[in-house]
């Protein structure tokens, strides 16, 4: 049976997606955001063993040359991934579909559906597949919150058992995309195109950053895009929030209520019907 390094997982999640729902985030990310909230989750463990000996609480331990981290002992100090060279820290597991379906069973009666995030979980596309047809055979739903880098058209077993992609369309410009992340957009706009063509796309997401970004042409854009694949699908506008990020990687501040509020009645005014700011 196939592994799938997990972050965390939240039985009951209001906000990845609608209704209640099993959120399920993924270790491992190929892009580097400089905004990123979660930098711990972008890169893999490498096993190196030097958080073990620094935790004050005897939470990390290494067996057979495998660093396993003991959720019950950890105090979240978060030493273990201030001291970590890879800025990963030891705070994930490796668990199979059936470890993961057992946390599902346990809250199934609650929840409308799951949603697999990350980091990037589409990089674990393989034991998606696995775990969506267990889940599906349960009725429930499934979303996939994603960066857009895997090409969906070439994912075909991954795309027909998923229900609902929401999409990060982080910059419409490919030059600032790849500023902002490391890659480029090119993959990230065919699949805006190609998930709204065939019903599965949920929303698209920008978030705002004021200084960095040309936050006007990307909604402009965007918003635009959206218009032509379906002006329904929702345009979630997320202001930049301090929270977690690394200082030294960006120099910005939170947008003001009157900018996001300028900027929804630009999408609105380019056709989107659903456009909201969290
Ligand atoms: S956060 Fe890391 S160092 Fe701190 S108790 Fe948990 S595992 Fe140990
Ligand atoms: S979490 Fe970091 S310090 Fe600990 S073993 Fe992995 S790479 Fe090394």
């Amino acid at each position: 049976m196939l592994k799938g390094i997990v972050r965390k997982i939240i039985p009951f999640s209001f906000v990845d997606g609608p209704g209640n729902r099993t959120a399920i985030f993924f270790q491992g990310c190929n892009f580097d955001c400089l905004y990123c909230h979660n930098p711990e989750t972008i890169k893999s463990c490498i096993q190196c063993g030097e958080c073990v000996d620094n935790c004050p609480y005897g939470a990390i331990s290494l067996v057979e040359k495998s660093v396993i981290w003991n959720p019950e002992k950890c105090e979240d100090c978060g030493l273990c991934v201030k001291i970590c060279k890879n800025k990963c820290g030891p705070k994930f597991r490796s668990m199979d579909t059936e470890d993961i379906l057992e946390q599902i069973l346990k809250v199934k009666t609650f929840i409308s559906g799951i949603t697999v995030s990350g980091g990037e979980c589409t990089l674990q596309g393989e034991f998606l597949v696995e775990l969506f047809e267990k889940v599906k055979k349960l009725g429930l739903t499934i979303f996939v919150d994603s960066n857009g880098s895997t090409d969906f058209r070439k994912h075909k077993e991954l795309t027909q058992l998923l229900d609902m992609v929401m999409l990060d369309v982080k910059s419409f410009d490919k030059d600032e995309h790849k500023m902002l992340t490391g890659k480029d957009n090119n993959i990230v706009i065919e699949n805006a195109k190609y998930l709204g063509s065939i019903n599965k796309l949920y929303e698209i997401r920008t978030v705002i950053v004021p200084e960095v970004l040309d936050n006007y042409r990307n909604v402009n854009e965007i918003s635009k895009l959206i218009v032509d694949i379906n002006p329904k699908i929702r345009y979630k506008l997320i202001k930049y929030r301090s929270i977690g990020t690394r200082e030294d990687k960006i120099n910005t501040h939170q947008p003001t209520d009157e900018m996001m509020e300028q900027l929804k009645t630009k999408a609105c005014s380019n056709g989107c019907e659903n456009v909201i700011i969290v």
